[in-house]
Protein backbone atom coordinates (compact mmCIF):
# COMPACT_ATOMS: atom_id res chain seq x y z
CA UNK A 1 0.00 0.00 0.00
CA UNK A 2 1.28 3.73 -1.07
CA UNK A 3 -0.23 7.00 -0.11
CA UNK A 4 1.68 8.77 -2.27
CA UNK A 5 0.40 11.09 -4.98
CA UNK A 6 2.46 12.23 -7.72
CA UNK A 7 3.15 15.54 -9.59
CA UNK A 8 3.28 14.35 -13.18
CA UNK A 9 2.48 16.96 -15.82
CA UNK A 10 -0.58 15.65 -17.66
CA UNK A 11 -1.55 17.17 -20.99
CA UNK A 12 -5.27 15.50 -21.21
CA UNK A 13 -7.05 14.01 -24.27
CA UNK A 14 -9.38 16.75 -25.63
CA UNK A 15 -12.00 13.52 -25.97
CA UNK A 16 -11.92 10.27 -24.64
CA UNK A 17 -11.92 7.48 -27.02
CA UNK A 18 -13.29 5.10 -24.76
CA UNK A 19 -16.90 4.88 -26.31
CA UNK A 20 -15.16 3.10 -29.32
CA UNK A 21 -14.46 0.45 -26.55
CA UNK A 22 -16.28 -2.98 -27.07
CA UNK A 23 -15.81 -3.97 -23.34
CA UNK A 24 -17.41 -7.78 -24.24
CA UNK A 25 -14.97 -8.59 -27.31
CA UNK A 26 -11.78 -7.11 -25.90
CA UNK A 27 -8.68 -8.67 -28.41
CA UNK A 28 -5.71 -8.60 -26.73
CA UNK A 29 -4.15 -5.63 -27.44
CA UNK A 30 -7.01 -3.84 -30.08
CA UNK A 31 -7.18 -0.89 -28.03
CA UNK A 32 -5.01 1.34 -26.55
CA UNK A 33 -6.14 3.71 -23.44
CA UNK A 34 -6.60 7.43 -23.69
CA UNK A 35 -3.30 8.60 -22.29
CA UNK A 36 0.25 7.59 -22.38
CA UNK A 37 3.83 8.18 -19.79
CA UNK A 38 6.69 9.63 -22.26
CA UNK A 39 10.19 10.73 -20.81
CA UNK A 40 13.23 10.89 -22.86
CA UNK A 41 16.68 10.16 -21.87
CA UNK A 42 19.09 13.27 -23.80
CA UNK A 43 22.38 14.80 -22.96
CA UNK A 44 23.12 11.88 -20.23
CA UNK A 45 20.20 12.04 -18.12
CA UNK A 46 16.33 11.76 -18.00
CA UNK A 47 14.14 14.66 -18.29
CA UNK A 48 11.14 14.48 -16.07
CA UNK A 49 7.87 12.03 -17.57
CA UNK A 50 4.80 13.44 -18.66
CA UNK A 51 0.93 12.36 -19.68
CA UNK A 52 0.21 12.92 -23.15
CA UNK A 53 -2.99 11.97 -25.36
CA UNK A 54 -2.10 8.25 -26.97
CA UNK A 55 -1.28 9.20 -30.70
CA UNK A 56 1.17 8.74 -33.37
CA UNK A 57 4.68 10.64 -32.58
CA UNK A 58 7.44 11.52 -35.22
CA UNK A 59 10.00 9.58 -35.67
CA UNK A 60 13.31 9.86 -38.05
CA UNK A 61 13.74 7.24 -40.83
CA UNK A 62 17.42 7.04 -39.23
CA UNK A 63 16.34 6.40 -35.05
CA UNK A 64 18.92 4.34 -34.55
CA UNK A 65 16.45 1.37 -32.61
CA UNK A 66 14.84 0.40 -36.08
CA UNK A 67 18.21 -0.06 -37.83
CA UNK A 68 20.31 -1.93 -34.48
CA UNK A 69 17.73 -3.21 -32.11
CA UNK A 70 18.08 -1.25 -29.08
CA UNK A 71 14.59 -1.53 -28.21
CA UNK A 72 13.52 -3.25 -24.75
CA UNK A 73 10.04 -3.67 -23.23
CA UNK A 74 7.97 -5.12 -19.90
CA UNK A 75 4.58 -6.55 -19.80
CA UNK A 76 2.46 -6.59 -16.96
CA UNK A 77 -0.82 -6.31 -15.32
CA UNK A 78 -3.90 -4.08 -13.48
CA UNK A 79 -6.98 -5.28 -11.78
CA UNK A 80 -10.12 -4.02 -10.01
CA UNK A 81 -9.96 -5.95 -7.00
CA UNK A 82 -13.31 -6.95 -4.86
CA UNK A 83 -13.05 -4.08 -2.64
CA UNK A 84 -13.14 -1.45 -5.82
CA UNK A 85 -9.47 -0.34 -5.51
CA UNK A 86 -6.87 -0.39 -8.05
CA UNK A 87 -4.18 -3.54 -8.12
CA UNK A 88 -1.21 -3.33 -10.10
CA UNK A 89 0.65 -6.92 -9.53
CA UNK A 90 4.51 -7.00 -8.52
CA UNK A 91 5.19 -3.50 -10.75
CA UNK A 92 8.57 -3.44 -8.62
CA UNK A 93 10.04 -7.26 -9.93
CA UNK A 94 9.33 -5.67 -13.31
CA UNK A 95 10.89 -2.36 -13.00
CA UNK A 96 14.13 -4.54 -11.68
CA UNK A 97 13.60 -6.91 -14.92
CA UNK A 98 13.40 -3.79 -17.29
CA UNK A 99 16.59 -2.22 -15.77
CA UNK A 100 18.09 -6.10 -16.29
CA UNK A 101 16.99 -6.13 -20.33
CA UNK A 102 17.73 -2.06 -20.42
CA UNK A 103 21.52 -3.16 -18.98
CA UNK A 104 22.09 -6.12 -21.25
CA UNK A 105 20.99 -4.09 -24.21
CA UNK A 106 23.16 -0.56 -23.33
CA UNK A 107 20.62 1.63 -22.73
CA UNK A 108 19.88 3.60 -19.30
CA UNK A 109 18.22 2.67 -16.18
CA UNK A 110 15.26 4.31 -15.28
CA UNK A 111 14.56 4.62 -11.37
CA UNK A 112 12.25 2.37 -9.11
CA UNK A 113 10.31 5.44 -8.65
CA UNK A 114 9.95 7.11 -12.02
CA UNK A 115 9.00 3.93 -13.32
CA UNK A 116 6.15 3.46 -10.55
CA UNK A 117 5.19 7.22 -10.03
CA UNK A 118 4.16 7.85 -13.34
CA UNK A 119 2.57 4.36 -14.36
CA UNK A 120 0.26 4.87 -10.85
CA UNK A 121 -0.55 8.56 -12.30
CA UNK A 122 -1.52 6.88 -15.65
CA UNK A 123 -3.48 3.86 -14.07
CA UNK A 124 -5.02 6.50 -12.28
CA UNK A 125 -5.92 8.82 -15.17
CA UNK A 126 -7.08 6.42 -17.22
CA UNK A 127 -8.93 3.90 -14.57
CA UNK A 128 -12.05 4.08 -16.61
CA UNK A 129 -10.44 1.95 -18.95
CA UNK A 130 -9.94 -0.86 -16.56
CA UNK A 131 -12.35 -3.76 -17.88
CA UNK A 132 -14.57 -5.23 -14.89
CA UNK A 133 -15.12 -8.70 -16.12
CA UNK A 134 -14.19 -11.91 -14.46
CA UNK A 135 -10.30 -12.24 -15.47
CA UNK A 136 -9.79 -9.22 -17.36
CA UNK A 137 -7.55 -6.72 -16.78
CA UNK A 138 -5.91 -3.64 -17.63
CA UNK A 139 -2.06 -4.90 -19.51
CA UNK A 140 0.24 -2.18 -18.88
CA UNK A 141 3.42 -2.23 -21.77
CA UNK A 142 6.04 0.22 -20.74
CA UNK A 143 9.27 0.08 -22.94
CA UNK A 144 12.14 1.86 -23.88
CA UNK A 145 13.98 2.36 -27.53
CA UNK A 146 16.77 4.40 -29.07
CA UNK A 147 15.45 7.90 -30.42
CA UNK A 148 18.05 9.15 -31.64
CA UNK A 149 18.85 9.67 -35.67
CA UNK A 150 22.01 8.82 -37.25
CA UNK A 151 23.27 5.75 -39.11
CA UNK A 152 26.61 4.92 -38.03
CA UNK A 153 26.55 1.72 -35.51
CA UNK A 154 26.45 3.20 -32.24
CA UNK A 155 25.27 2.76 -28.67
CA UNK A 156 22.15 5.75 -28.75
CA UNK A 157 22.71 9.09 -27.26
CA UNK A 158 19.03 9.53 -26.97
CA UNK A 159 16.35 7.23 -25.77
CA UNK A 160 12.34 7.58 -25.12
CA UNK A 161 10.55 5.63 -22.26
CA UNK A 162 7.07 5.17 -22.89
CA UNK A 163 4.14 3.22 -20.93
CA UNK A 164 0.77 2.58 -23.18
CA UNK A 165 -2.11 0.68 -20.87
CA UNK A 166 -4.85 -1.66 -23.33
CA UNK A 167 -8.03 -3.18 -21.65
CA UNK A 168 -7.82 -7.01 -22.21
CA UNK A 169 -9.95 -9.91 -21.77
CA UNK A 170 -9.20 -13.43 -19.66
CA UNK A 171 -7.22 -15.25 -21.68
CA UNK A 172 -8.51 -18.20 -23.41
CA UNK A 173 -6.39 -20.61 -25.59
CA UNK A 174 -7.12 -24.53 -26.31
CA UNK A 175 -4.15 -26.34 -24.70
CA UNK A 176 -1.12 -26.11 -26.68
CA UNK A 177 0.03 -28.98 -29.09
CA UNK A 178 4.08 -28.75 -29.27
CA UNK A 179 7.18 -28.98 -31.79
CA UNK A 180 9.97 -29.53 -30.12
CA UNK A 181 12.62 -27.55 -31.86
CA UNK A 182 15.65 -29.28 -33.18
CA UNK A 183 16.91 -26.79 -35.58
CA UNK A 184 16.49 -22.72 -34.61
CA UNK A 185 16.84 -21.52 -31.63
CA UNK A 186 15.24 -18.36 -29.63
CA UNK A 187 18.45 -17.39 -27.77
CA UNK A 188 21.87 -19.25 -26.57
CA UNK A 189 23.56 -18.95 -23.51
CA UNK A 190 25.12 -15.74 -23.25
CA UNK A 191 23.04 -13.62 -25.90
CA UNK A 192 19.91 -12.12 -25.03
CA UNK A 193 17.24 -13.88 -23.92
CA UNK A 194 17.27 -13.20 -20.42
CA UNK A 195 16.50 -9.73 -21.49
CA UNK A 196 12.78 -8.49 -22.69
CA UNK A 197 14.27 -6.95 -26.01
CA UNK A 198 11.80 -6.76 -29.46
CA UNK A 199 15.10 -8.86 -31.05
CA UNK A 200 14.05 -11.80 -29.39
CA UNK A 201 10.82 -11.85 -30.81
CA UNK A 202 11.63 -10.79 -34.23
CA UNK A 203 13.89 -14.02 -34.77
CA UNK A 204 11.25 -16.29 -32.93
CA UNK A 205 8.62 -15.10 -35.71
CA UNK A 206 9.98 -17.74 -38.73
CA UNK A 207 10.67 -20.51 -36.47
CA UNK A 208 7.14 -20.14 -34.99
CA UNK A 209 5.54 -19.75 -38.38
CA UNK A 210 7.37 -22.97 -40.05
CA UNK A 211 5.93 -24.81 -36.66
CA UNK A 212 2.19 -23.50 -37.55
CA UNK A 213 2.39 -24.53 -40.82
CA UNK A 214 3.29 -28.13 -39.80
CA UNK A 215 -0.08 -28.22 -37.44
CA UNK A 216 1.54 -26.83 -33.81
CA UNK A 217 0.52 -24.05 -31.85
CA UNK A 218 3.93 -23.10 -30.19
CA UNK A 219 7.21 -24.31 -30.24
CA UNK A 220 9.02 -25.67 -27.32
CA UNK A 221 12.67 -23.96 -27.14
CA UNK A 222 15.78 -26.10 -26.43
CA UNK A 223 18.99 -25.57 -25.67
CA UNK A 224 21.19 -24.18 -28.75
CA UNK A 225 23.84 -26.63 -28.51
CA UNK A 226 22.30 -29.96 -28.29
CA UNK A 227 18.39 -29.52 -28.32
CA UNK A 228 18.60 -31.57 -25.85
CA UNK A 229 17.07 -29.62 -22.67
CA UNK A 230 14.22 -27.42 -22.23
CA UNK A 231 14.35 -23.85 -22.25
CA UNK A 232 11.10 -22.34 -22.69
CA UNK A 233 7.56 -22.65 -24.49
CA UNK A 234 6.93 -19.80 -27.42
CA UNK A 235 6.94 -16.65 -25.17
CA UNK A 236 6.34 -18.18 -21.81
CA UNK A 237 8.43 -20.53 -19.01
CA UNK A 238 7.97 -23.87 -18.99
CA UNK A 239 6.46 -26.37 -15.85
CA UNK A 240 5.43 -29.89 -15.62
CA UNK A 241 4.28 -31.76 -12.48
CA UNK A 242 6.44 -35.10 -12.39
CA UNK A 243 5.68 -37.47 -9.93
CA UNK A 244 3.56 -34.89 -7.79
CA UNK A 245 6.46 -32.28 -7.73
CA UNK A 246 6.49 -29.09 -9.69
CA UNK A 247 9.64 -29.21 -12.08
CA UNK A 248 10.57 -26.32 -14.17
CA UNK A 249 14.23 -25.51 -16.27
CA UNK A 250 16.31 -23.71 -14.06
CA UNK A 251 17.02 -20.21 -15.10
CA UNK A 252 20.08 -19.54 -17.32
CA UNK A 253 21.30 -16.36 -19.56
CA UNK A 254 18.90 -18.01 -22.47
CA UNK A 255 15.43 -18.10 -20.32
CA UNK A 256 13.45 -15.27 -19.78
CA UNK A 257 13.21 -14.89 -15.73
CA UNK A 258 9.52 -14.78 -15.65
CA UNK A 259 7.71 -13.05 -12.97
CA UNK A 260 4.54 -15.87 -12.98
CA UNK A 261 7.25 -18.19 -13.29
CA UNK A 262 8.45 -16.38 -9.93
CA UNK A 263 5.04 -16.63 -8.51
CA UNK A 264 3.83 -19.95 -8.76
CA UNK A 265 7.48 -21.36 -7.58
CA UNK A 266 6.43 -19.29 -4.23
CA UNK A 267 3.39 -20.20 -4.29
CA UNK A 268 3.83 -23.80 -4.90
CA UNK A 269 6.21 -23.52 -2.01
CA UNK A 270 3.22 -22.09 0.24
CA UNK A 271 1.04 -24.74 -0.78
CA UNK A 272 3.57 -28.09 0.31
CA UNK A 273 4.61 -28.80 -3.48
CA UNK A 274 8.03 -29.56 -3.85
CA UNK A 275 9.43 -27.41 -6.02
CA UNK A 276 12.94 -28.57 -8.31
CA UNK A 277 14.70 -25.81 -10.92
CA UNK A 278 17.17 -27.73 -12.65
CA UNK A 279 17.69 -28.99 -16.31
CA UNK A 280 14.57 -30.73 -17.98
CA UNK A 281 15.55 -32.62 -20.76
CA UNK A 282 13.73 -33.99 -23.92
CA UNK A 283 14.26 -37.95 -23.11
CA UNK A 284 13.15 -37.20 -19.23
CA UNK A 285 9.66 -35.75 -20.75
CA UNK A 286 8.98 -38.14 -23.32
CA UNK A 287 9.62 -41.47 -20.67
CA UNK A 288 7.87 -39.82 -18.17
CA UNK A 289 4.69 -38.88 -20.35
CA UNK A 290 5.06 -42.93 -21.69
CA UNK A 291 5.15 -44.17 -18.22
CA UNK A 292 2.65 -41.55 -16.96
CA UNK A 293 4.57 -39.78 -14.29
CA UNK A 294 4.79 -36.43 -15.77
CA UNK A 295 0.54 -35.83 -15.41
CA UNK A 296 0.68 -31.56 -15.86
CA UNK A 297 2.95 -29.67 -18.08
CA UNK A 298 2.00 -25.37 -18.78
CA UNK A 299 3.73 -22.55 -19.82
CA UNK A 300 3.47 -19.57 -17.55
CA UNK A 301 3.17 -15.80 -18.06
CA UNK A 302 1.83 -12.83 -17.65
CA UNK A 303 -0.78 -12.92 -20.94
CA UNK A 304 -2.13 -16.45 -19.98
CA UNK A 305 -1.10 -16.79 -16.03
CA UNK A 306 -1.30 -20.62 -16.76
CA UNK A 307 -1.42 -22.17 -20.94
CA UNK A 308 -2.12 -25.87 -20.85
CA UNK A 309 -0.07 -28.32 -23.38
CA UNK A 310 -2.23 -30.90 -24.42
CA UNK A 311 0.08 -32.83 -26.98
CA UNK A 312 4.28 -32.47 -27.46
CA UNK A 313 5.34 -34.21 -30.48
CA UNK A 314 8.77 -35.72 -29.31
CA UNK A 315 10.67 -38.22 -32.20
CA UNK A 316 7.38 -38.79 -34.18
CA UNK A 317 5.17 -39.67 -31.41
CA UNK A 318 2.34 -37.35 -30.74
CA UNK A 319 2.49 -38.08 -26.74
CA UNK A 320 -0.25 -36.58 -24.61
CA UNK A 321 -0.97 -34.86 -21.61
CA UNK A 322 -4.45 -35.21 -20.06
CA UNK A 323 -6.60 -32.01 -19.58
CA UNK A 324 -6.14 -30.08 -16.42
CA UNK A 325 -8.96 -30.85 -13.87
CA UNK A 326 -10.13 -29.15 -11.01
CA UNK A 327 -7.53 -30.86 -8.67
CA UNK A 328 -4.81 -30.12 -10.87
CA UNK A 329 -1.84 -27.87 -9.67
CA UNK A 330 -1.98 -25.65 -12.65
CA UNK A 331 -5.80 -24.57 -11.79
CA UNK A 332 -5.30 -24.43 -8.37
CA UNK A 333 -2.15 -22.39 -8.48
CA UNK A 334 -3.91 -20.16 -10.80
CA UNK A 335 -6.75 -19.12 -8.18
CA UNK A 336 -4.77 -19.14 -5.42
CA UNK A 337 -2.73 -16.21 -7.22
CA UNK A 338 -6.37 -14.95 -8.67
CA UNK A 339 -7.62 -15.08 -5.08
CA UNK A 340 -4.42 -12.57 -3.80
CA UNK A 341 -4.88 -10.13 -6.64
CA UNK A 342 -8.65 -9.77 -5.95
CA UNK A 343 -8.13 -9.12 -2.23
CA UNK A 344 -9.74 -12.33 -0.92
CA UNK A 345 -6.87 -14.22 0.22
CA UNK A 346 -4.27 -12.57 2.33
CA UNK A 347 -1.07 -10.77 -0.05
CA UNK A 348 1.68 -12.32 2.51
CA UNK A 349 4.43 -11.86 0.33
CA UNK A 350 3.51 -8.30 -0.87
CA UNK A 351 2.86 -8.49 -4.64
CA UNK A 352 -0.28 -6.23 -4.47
CA UNK A 353 0.72 -2.42 -5.27
CA UNK A 354 -2.62 -1.11 -4.46
CA UNK A 355 -4.09 2.33 -5.35
CA UNK A 356 -6.95 3.30 -3.37
CA UNK A 357 -9.55 4.95 -5.60
C1 LIG B 1 7.69 -12.09 -20.96
C2 LIG B 1 8.22 -13.45 -21.20
C3 LIG B 1 7.95 -14.53 -20.34
C4 LIG B 1 6.99 -14.45 -19.19
O1 LIG B 1 7.36 -13.53 -18.23
P1 LIG B 1 6.26 -12.98 -17.20
O2 LIG B 1 7.02 -12.00 -16.38
O3 LIG B 1 5.78 -14.13 -16.42
O4 LIG B 1 5.19 -12.37 -18.03
C5 LIG B 1 8.56 -15.74 -20.59
N1 LIG B 1 9.38 -15.90 -21.65
C6 LIG B 1 9.64 -14.90 -22.52
C7 LIG B 1 10.56 -15.15 -23.65
C8 LIG B 1 9.08 -13.65 -22.33
O5 LIG B 1 9.34 -12.66 -23.18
Amino acid sequence: MTTLTTSIPVQRIAKSRIKEVDFNNLEFGKYIADHMVVADFKDGKWHEPAIFPYGDMLMSPAMLSLHYGQAVFEGMKAFFMNDGNINIFRPQKHHARFNRSLDRMCMPQISEEAFIQSLRALIELDKDWIPTSEGSSFYIRPFMFAYEARLGVKVADHFKFIIINSPVAAYQAKPYRLKVEDTYVRTAEGGTGFAKCAGNYGGAFYPTQIAREEGFDQILWTDHKEHKYIDEVGMMNVMFVINGKLVTPKLTTAILDGITRDTILTLAKDMGVTVEERKVSIDEIEAGLKDGSVTEAFGTGTAAVVAPIAVIKIKGNDLIIPEAGPDSFQLRVKKKLNDIRMGVEPDKHGWNYIIHV
